[in-house]
Parts: C-alpha cells; sequence; structure tokens
C-alpha cells in the first residue's frame, strides 16, 4: 500500500452520498474500511443539501462516492469542491454513455434500477479503489464474488417476476419518472407523474394524459412512492374515478431511498425484491 495514502486509524473511510450506494459498497467491503452514508433513510437525494455533519464527514474522507448525473442536484457545487483536493468518484462515470438515458436534454440518473447496470457501475467504482488501495480490494474479494453473484441473481428473479405479468398489463405508473431504466431492462412500460426530479411539478395536462392512458389501457393500478408525499398519485386516482374509470393504489415502492436497515426494503436487493414483488401482485 502507499504509504502516503495510509489512513491514521489504518482504515480507508469512504464517504457514499445515498443509502443504495452505501448499501452495495458496504456489502462487497467489510474489512479496512469504514463506510458512512449522509443521507438517511427515505430522504429524497434530488432536494438532499449537505449539513454541516456532512461537510465534516466529506473533509475527513480518502474516498467519496456518489450517484452523479445531478441526482444530487444540490451537492453540485460542494462535490464538485471537493474533487479538487480528494478522490471524488461517481456511479454514472462507470459506464459508457450509450448504456445512459438520455431524455429532454437531460441523462436520468436512476441507474440502480437496472441491476446489471448497477453491478457494473459498482465493478467500475471497486477498480478504482482497487488503484488506490489494492490491499483492500484483494483482502475483500471473495466478499466482493459473492455479492456480484447476488445481484445477478437478482437480476433473473426480476426478470422472471416481470415475465409473470401478461404483456398487455405491464404498464407501470409512479410518482416520478425513477424507473425508466427497469423498464428498459425488465420489458414493462414506464410512465411518471413528476419528471426525472422530483423538483419538477405536475400539471393538469399530465393528469388528463396518464388519466386518459389508464382508462383506454385499463390499468388496475398505479404506484405510490414511500420518499414521495401521496397526493399527487391521489390527485391522478381522483382524476380516473370522477370520469369513470377503476383503478386503485397498488402498494408503496421504494424509488430513491432505501428503509430503515433491519427491514426487508434496508438494502438494494431487499428494496428491489420487495418492489417487484408488489409490482407484480397488483398489475397480474
Ligand atoms: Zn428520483
Amino acid at each position: 500500500m502507499n504509504c502516503t495514502n495510509e489512513p491514521k486509524d489504518g482504515k480507508i473511510h469512504i464517504v457514499a452520498t445515498t443509502g443504495i450506494i452505501g448499501d452495495i459498497l458496504s456489502s462487497s467491503l467489510d474489512s479496512h474500511v469504514v463506510i458512512d452514508v449522509l443521507m438517511k433513510p427515505g430522504v429524497d437525494p434530488h432536494l438532499y443539501k449537505a449539513t454541516a455533519g456532512d461537510v465534516t464527514l466529506l473533509l475527513n474522507a480518502d474516498i467519496i462516492i456518489h450517484n452523479g448525473l445531478h441526482l444530487e442536484g444540490k451537492m453540485g457545487e460542494v462535490l464538485h469542491k471537493l474533487s479538487e483536493k480528494k478522490v471524488v468518484i461517481a456511479m454514472s462515470e462507470q459506464l459508457p454513455k450509450h448504456r445512459l438515458r438520455y431524455i429532454d436534454g437531460a441523462y436520468d440518473p436512476h441507474l440502480w434500477f437496472d441491476v446489471e447496470l448497477w453491478s457494473l457501475a459498482l465493478e467500475g467504482i471497486l477498480k478504482q479503489i482497487q488503484q488506490n488501495y489494492p490491499k483492500v480490494i484483494q483482502d475483500n474479494a471473495d466478499r466482493i464474488n459473492q455479492y456480484v453473484e447476488k445481484l445477478h441473481q437478482l437480476d433473473h428473479h426480476v426478470d422472471s417476476m416481470i415475465s409473470l405479468i401478461p404483456k398487455e398489463r405491464r404498464i407501470l405508473i409512479t410518482a416520478h419518472d425513477a424507473f425508466g431504466y427497469f423498464g428498459n431492462a425488465y420489458d414493462i412500460q414506464v410512465i411518471g407523474l413528476q419528471g426525472m426530479s422530483t423538483l419538477s411539478d405536475f400539471g393538469m395536462n399530465d393528469l388528463m394524459r396518464i388519466g386518459d392512458l389508464i382508462i383506454d389501457k385499463k390499468v388496475r393500478s398505479i404506484f405510490v412512492e414511500k420518499s414521495i408525499a401521496p397526493r399527487s398519485m391521489e390527485a391522478l386516482l381522483h382524476n380516473v374515478q370522477t370520469r369513470g374509470g377503476t383503478v386503485r393504489i397498488g402498494g408503496n415502492l421504494f424509488a430513491d431511498a432505501l428503509d430503515t436497515p433491519g427491514t426487508k426494503a434496508g438494502t438494494y436487493i431487499g428494496m428491489f425484491e420487495q418492489n417487484v414483488t408488489t409490482i407484480q401482485k397488483a398489475l397480474q
């Protein structure tokens, strides 16, 4: 190991912005590292601002890992400044540009909803860590391999669960446009009421347009998201019902944040499994 990179307590301090990033890192790395996560469970990353405590953690970190593509929209300046003196790595930078969704002039940051893509991004991050701290990767090799294999199994599981839904019923309507990669990867049409960031609002036109589609395609269920207030989907429900359509809230999906640690959806894999079960049950 490079002695200039040797931290004082013998551990490499990694700071992840979101819980989803923190979880895949701690699921693959254990020895020699301390992993801290800035955003707490249920927090909306699009709206999150770094606190004074976060800045201290970031300044003391050896490596900072964020999602990129403006997911952490309000942390852009902080991350940019830190990148001048620290190793700051984005998950999105590990992926070839042609694998990213580019919609209405912006890249879609919700990469984790394609398991294969997210796994690829993780492997890219681990390679970068290896360049700076080879012993970390060497001593965690078994753990990394086991986790990557679990992600591979998850990818297959999601595929087979979605394929249980008849093709004409594979329409996933959610509060914001977080599931685009999910739709591409697992062959399901995806519609978000709000745009790719929760900063954008929705209008009467969006309600009417999606309401028409629900009535026309006889969509059975729409979904609320855990980190977003349910009022938008309730407005959509109301729009359809007042026009004689029947649709219900099919469940609560985790989009941009995990549940509290120790619960099923407190990990990336558990969150994904829970979402897919909810979607499959409500649409099949
Ligand atoms: Zn989002």
